[in-house]
């Protein structure tokens, strides 16, 4: 893949743009980046049943405060891993991850 993240930036707090080096760029909310975490736990966790709609799940205090991106690293030549304020950074976000991740965001 030859296409490029030419700037990171977060909008807010709320969310993060991606420049990319074909001039396009893709927008993300920090939760829609969180749900869509590739790592194999919230891979699992997706999977699972949702709960019963009568049961209000319960959130831990991390959970319950606004989501925010700490930090994002760049993992070899062809990935980030995102540092979520929740304490969650296990997932590598690939950058063609990124690009399907934003198209529905594009302009
Ligand atoms: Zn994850």
């Amino acid at each position: 893949m030859d296409v490029r993240p030419t700037k990171l930036e977060l909008i807010g707090q709320e969310r993060l743009r991606i420049e990319w080096s074909d001039a396009t760029h893709s927008e993300y909310t920090i939760r829609q980046l969180r749900d869509a975490c590739p790592c194999a736990t919230c891979r699992e966790k997706r999977r699972a049943e949702p709960p019963s709609p009568t049961e209000l799940p319960v959130l831990s205090a991390a959970e319950a405060a606004p989501l925010r991106v700490l930090g994002m690293k760049p993992v070899g030549s062809y990935a980030y891993s995102i540092q979520f304020s929740d304490g969650h950074n296990t997932g590598i976000y690939t950058l063609e991850h990124l690009r399907q991740l934003g198209t529905g965001a594009a302009e």
